[in-house]
Parts: C-alpha cells; structure tokens; sequence
C-alpha cells in the first residue's frame, strides 16, 4: 500500500463541520433498477444546450447519441437505456435555466440494450492528445463534481497554458454528501486509470490525489490500487477535514502552495483539477466504450428512511430514486439537489437526476430554526471567508443592488459556499443574496454581450450594403467604358440594363 503524504498549504477561514455521512456510507453502493422511462435535459453541462438528433418515435438502444454539443462549452446526452422516444418537451429540472427545461423522454423496453461499440483499433497511448480530447468530447464526460463544465474543453483550455499538476479532487467536504468516498473506496482501479488517460491528454507527468483525513477506508483503498499499479506519477495526498477545502481553488492552495489569483483560474498556476467521479467517468469511456448514462449520487438526510448511495441511470426522476431507497420519513418537509450549503431547494421529486446530481437531500420540517435580526458588525462571516471576502459589506452593497461596489468587494470570488451564513449570529442569508446579486450581474452582462452582437451584426450588414453598391458602380463604370469604346449602341445597351437593374 502506498502511504500518503501531508506537505500542505494553508487555506484561510472554512469550518469544521459535523459530517453527518456515517448512514448513507454504512452500506455499499446500490442500483437502482431501470425505470419504466428517463427524462434526460438537453442541458446537463455549462454551455448551450445540446441539439436533439432524435425525433418522437425513434427507437434508441443504450449508449446511442441524442443530442449533439453546441457551441465552444456544449457535450452530447446519450441514451442510458434502449427504448422509444416518446416526447422531447419541457420537464421539471432542477438547473439554473428555470423550473422547466426541455428534455428527451424515453419510454425503456426493459432490455437495456446497447449499441455496439465503435472498433477501436487505437490504445489511448497510442492517440494524439488532441484526438483523445476529442474522444472524451464524445463520450459527454462533464465534471462530476457539480460544475458540469465539459472535461475534454476543460483540458483544451489547460493545454493552452504551461500545467504542472492534475488535481484529482477527493475532497468531499460538505455535510451529508459521501458519493465520491464511497467510489473511492469501491472503484479505486477505475479512478487511477482515468487519471492516467487524464495525464496523457495533459501531457504531463505529475498528479496529486487529495483525499481528506476523515475517509480512511477511501484512503486504503486507493493507497492499495496505487501499490497495484505501481505508478510513481500519481501520489496521494492527505488533507485536512475542513470545510470548503474541496473548493478547486481552496484545493489548489492546499494540495501545491499556489495562490489562484482573483478572478483567475487553477490553470493560470499551473494546475488542473478533476474530481475523482469525472477520472472514473474517464475510464469507464476510454476503457469500456460507456459514455456517461449513469452516476453515483447520494440520497441522505433525516428525512429519508434509509440513506444510502445508489448508482442510476441518468434521467430517473428522484422519485424512483426515493423509493427505491426505502421512501421517505414522516415529517420529511424540504427536498435539495445537492448539500445542505451549496445544494437548490426544489418542490418536486419529479425532476430527474442529471450529470449534476451529487446528492438527494430530504430534511425534516424542525430543521429551518431562527428568525433574520439586523447585521452586528461581529466579523464572524469575514474571520470565515475562504476567499478572504467581507460578507457583511457583500450584504449591505447586495441590498443596496450596488453593481460596482460588489465588484469592488470581489463578489465573483465567492464561492457561495455559505460558511458565513452558518457562523451569522443574526441569521441573515447571506449566500442567497450573494447568489441572486451574482445572477443580476450576469443577467446585465448577457445583455450587453446580446446588444454588441446586434451591433456587430447591424455594422456588418451596412458594411455589405456599402460594399455591394461600391461593386455595382465600379462594375457599371467598367461596362460604360468599354462600351464607349464599343460604339453608341452598346452605350444603349447598358443604360437599357441599369435602368432595370434600378426597377425603372
Ligand atoms: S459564501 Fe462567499 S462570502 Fe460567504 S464565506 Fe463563502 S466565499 Fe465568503
Ligand atoms: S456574521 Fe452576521 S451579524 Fe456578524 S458581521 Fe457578519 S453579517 Fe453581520
């Protein structure tokens, strides 16, 4: 076994938090059963939505392409099991594009038949970097994590830069959420192969494996692939139990001792990271021609009967998720995607999973305590902030819709990992003001992006006009001189021709 190692940044601010993680990880993994139909959004990755390539009534087998990417950020949605499209129409999702996004819905025949894999002449060694990038595209791996920013451009976009580390993001350090221990500890093997096609594409020889100190079976298990594969690039690395030290750039700081600038990327300090589900979503492509039709996710809170961690397919509603797991408890009253900080609260189980979905949270009604009291100026939120922010100041200039001013105060830094919310003796949500000030903000910058393209495109067309006219006087111009030279018929000839090129 090989034994990790603890030479590590400092991350500023972050808590310790109770895990609450002990009953969801007490069992291994489960399946749940094929549903008797998938609803799978065009949208599950940062970019535009995808563009369906399959109409109502086709017939799909597992596997099959639906959607193809659009757009420099886009990845396909392939088909997780074999049956017949029945509708694409909009569905209750739980995304940032609403309530309701449009989704392909397939009615499963039961057989789970796949198609047959494209014949790979070609070891991923033996690809150019540039051709495995593309293959990764194909297989519409996404990060894992829960940002779903497309790994193959994410990767691209490193390639442009001088990277030293791949980061694989262990570190899953929020409440309630074990998926990604729990296939660290079962799928280890997977998760250091797709790290070695990770460092193929990258071109680079070093990856660092960040686990937290609070996962020892995690740790075990992956110290014991390591020592089965002998592979000297990848080291594992041990880390603190703190929350948000999973935060990529918390990580990075960490894990190398790098500082990512404001407002920059891990790439612009050498580093990438992945998490560990998106290096087995790798794999399970590079190796075993599955695109991603399936994830792990966790189903926890005291508001579920049984927590536990199940692998489904890729558009089962949460639902049929539930119920499979055992249902609900009594009194279980708010229903998350994600954790209890980071995760969206929805009111319907009718949304289905996505490439997002790290975690089904149900809490209790009694959970939601303490009524919102004036700020007073304590500095607890700022002596917390990872990112080194004034939240209280945040709030005031959020209130406030004071757009320069958050700039000032560097809002796109934060993270909104809600730890200044936790600490708030006044109970104000913070985070949730950050998060609604972020999306005005973006919404002002979208349209201004909007109204300089309508420009470009109003300035091109007058640029054509222009240049058309300008053509048709030079070329009018070069007949009449011909002409003059022709004699007085031909002169006829071509004001005969203008005359009705100009409709007279
Ligand atoms: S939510 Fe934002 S402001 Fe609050 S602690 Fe986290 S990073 Fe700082
Ligand atoms: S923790 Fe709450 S009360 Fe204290 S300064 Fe921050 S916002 Fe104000």
């Amino acid at each position: 076994m090989t034994a990790p190692t603890y030479d590590l940044g400092k991350l500023h601010g972050g808590l310790r938090l109770p895990g609450h993680k002990t009953a969801s990880t007490a069992h291994p993994i489960r399946d749940v059963p094929l549903p008797a139909q998938l609803a799978l959004p065009i949208t599950q990755h940062v970019g535009d939505p995808a563009q369906p390539i399959v109409a109502m009534g086709d017939v799909v087998l597992k596997g099959q392409l639906l959607a193809k990417p659009e757009g420099s950020l886009g990845a396909p949605v392939h088909a997780p099991s074999s049956g017949k499209v029945v509708a694409i129409e909009p569905w209750p999702v739980s995304g940032r594009y609403g309530d309701k996004a449009p989704c392909i819905i397939i009615e499963c025949d039961g057989e789970d038949r796949a198609i047959d894999p494209a014949k790979e002449d070609q070891h991923y060694l033996d690809l150019a970097p540039e051709a495995l990038l593309k293959k990764i595209l194909d297989g519409g791996i996404v990060g894992l994590g829960g940002a779903v920013f497309p790994t193959a451009q994410k990767l691209m976009q490193a390639r442009t830069g001088d990277i030293d580390y791949l980061i694989l993001n262990g570190v899953e350090c929020e409440p309630y959420i074990s998926c990604d221990d729990m296939l660290m500890r079962e799928r280890a093997l997977s998760i250091l192969s797709g790290a070695k096609v990770l460092l193929h594409a990258l071109q680079i020889e070093s990856c660092y494996l960040a686990v937290e100190s609070d996962k020892p079976d995690a740790l075990q298990s992956l110290g014991e692939a390591l020592g089965e594969l002998d592979d000297e690039r990848i080291i594992l690395k041990q880390v603190p139990t703190i929350y948000p030290s999973g935060g990529e750039d918390q990580l990075v700081q960490l894990v190398t001792n790098r500082e990512v600038p404001s407002g920059g990327l891990p790439s612009d300090v050498g580093c990438l990271v992945q998490n560990v589900g998106t290096a087995a979503a790798v794999h399970d492509w590079i190796e075993n021609h599955e695109p991603l039709i399936s994830r792990v996710t966790t189903v926890a809170g005291d508001g579920i009967a049984n927590p536990m961690n199940v692998r489904a397919r890729i558009g089962t509603t949460i639902a049929d998720i539930v119920e499979f797991t055992g249902g609900y408890a009594e009194q279980a009253d708010h229903l998350f995607i994600g954790g209890p900080l980071t995760g969206k609260s929805i009111s319907t189980d009718r949304v289905p999973l996505v490439k997002a979905t790290n975690s089904v949270l149900v809490v209790l009604k009694t959970s939601f305590e303490g009524h919102q009291l004036p700020c007073i100026r304590c500095g607890d939120c700022a002596s917390v902030c990872p990112v080194q922010l004034l939240p209280q100041q945040l709030y005031w200039h959020a209130c406030a819709d004071n757009e320069a001013k958050l700039r000032d105060f560097g809002l796109t830094d934060c993270i909104e990992c809600g730890c200044c919310d936790l600490v708030c003796p006044s109970h104000i949500p913070l985070t949730a003001n950050f998060r609604i000030a972020k999306g005005r903000i973006q919404e002002l910058a979208d349209e201004k992006a909007r109204a300089a393209r309508a420009r470009a495109r109003f300035e091109a067309r007058n640029a054509r006009l222009e240049q058309e006219k300008a053509d048709r006087e030079s070329e009018l111009a070069r007949q009449k001189e011909s002409a003059r030279r022709a004699g007085p018929a031909a002169i006829a000839e071509i004001l005969k021709r203008k005359k009705e090129s100009e409709g007279e």
